[in-house]
């Protein structure tokens, strides 16, 4: 089985797998275990798995084991939507490079002055991660050259996308040398990214993994049955009660996400929507203030919600339901990242609710709690 399979099963160094124990890390994880092999045969890897599943590694270990570190040229370059997530992919190639000789990366992303990415650039460095606009920029100045470039990873594609980085995705794509590795790692595989897939990539194996490894263990589901006009009143006093540090709550529909956030201020509960009515500005904005938790509640529909990439949510509301099965495990994903417990709260208003919940438990292979409101005297 799956579980069973260990790091040094899967044809990487010892120096990696020294590096790896030093982490904490005892197994690889599903999508690492099955990534891992076809990106060191050199192949064009489409992988597909919730946030917090360790795509990082998945595709960070063999780039460390396929670069040649007798070259001080960037062979591999790694894309990330934020500086944030740039930072942190890179911290992990940092420690999982750690015993190999030879090694070294760099982080290029807006927002800081561009000297030192320079002077780090100009010694010498195998591995770049950044950001495309700034990866544009140093392109355009000639300080990062590409023409050695033979992996290149597309990291959060679906966020990338998202945010507005298709353009300068593809034309660093298409500076890169025809002989190469192309790779995207996403949360979410929608339309426009496996259009970029087709056109980017050659004969690509597909490794997708939704399901269980985020679901079940530490999120606790649980649903509660309410009369649709009490639904509101519900959910505000669960948080009130509950007191969440961050929260998020999905709607189906655009015009229930202004009302609940509307309704949720009215009681005094810190709101923000979310949906795809707002501008890229309004959305970070939105989003910064969530990060930062001032605002504690979030309120989302689907589409609006796949970029959300915040550790310390506590808890998913599904004001509505989900239309569909595989739109829930990406909700309740947002909650229980990096090994924190997380609470997903579900809410049956009728008979058809009831149906789709059944058909959720059937699709993540794991029954969701009824739980009883809390009584009436507990509300005031
Ligand atoms: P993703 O990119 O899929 O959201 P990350 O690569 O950021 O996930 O990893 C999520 C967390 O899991 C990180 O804290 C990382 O250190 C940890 N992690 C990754 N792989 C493993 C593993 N094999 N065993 C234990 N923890 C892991
Ligand atoms: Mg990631």
């Amino acid at each position: 089985m799956e579980q069973e399979l260990l790091f040094s099963d899967l044809g990487i160094s010892a120096e990696i797998l020294k590096a790896v124990e030093e982490m904490g890390y005892t197994h690889p994880s599903t999508i690492q275990s099955q990534s891992i092999p076809f990106m060191l045969e050199g192949k064009d890897v489409i992988g597909q798995a919730q946030t917090g599943t360790g795509k990082t590694a998945a595709f960070g270990i063999p780039i460390i084991d396929n670069v040649d570190p007798a070259i001080n040229k960037p062979q591999a370059l790694i894309l990330c939507p934020t500086r944030e997530l740039a930072v942190q992919v890179e911290g992990e190639i940092v420690k999982l490079s750690k015993f190999k000789r030879g090694i070294s990366s760099t982080c290029i992303y807006g927002g800081e002055a561009i000297d030192r990415q320079i002077r780090s650039l100009r010694k010498g460095v195998q591995i770049v991660v950044g950001t495309p606009g700034r990866v544009m920029d140093h392109i355009d100045r000639g300080t990062l050259k590409l023409d050695m470039v033979r992996i290149i990873v597309l990291d959060e594609a679906d966020e990338m996308l998202d945010m507005g980085f298709r353009e300068d995705i593809e034309s660093i794509l298409s500076d890169c040398p025809d002989e190469r590795q192309t790779v995207f790692f996403s949360a979410t595989m929608p339309k426009p990214i496996l259009d970029l897939t087709k056109k980017y990539q050659d004969n690509p194996e597909i490794v997708r993994v939704l399901r269980k490894e985020l679901t079940v263990e530490n999120i606790s589901q649980v649903y509660y049955e309410v009369k649709s006009p009490l639904k509101m009143e519900l959910m505000a006093r669960l948080m009130n009660l509950n007191q969440f540090s961050l929260s998020v709550v999905f709607c189906n529909t655009k015009r229930v996400t202004d009302e609940v956030t509307e309704e949720l201020i009215a009681r005094g509960i810190g709101a923000e929507a979310l949906h795809g009515d707002l501008s890229q500005a309004q959305r970070t904005k939105v989003m910064n203030k969530f990060r930062k938790g001032h605002v504690s509640v979030l309120v989302a529909t689907d589409v609006a919600a796949r970029g959300i990439d915040v550790d310390n949510v506590e808890a998913v509301f599904n004001y509505d339901l989900p239309l569909d099965e595989e739109n829930y495990v990406h909700r309740i994903g947002r909650t229980g990242r990096a090994g924190k417990s997380g609470t997903a709260i579900n809410f049956i208003t009728g008979r058809k609710d009831m149906f789709r919940l059944r058909d959720i438990e059937k699709f993540i292979k794991t029954s969701i709690a009824k739980m009883a409101p809390p009584s009436v005297s507990d509300l005031i």
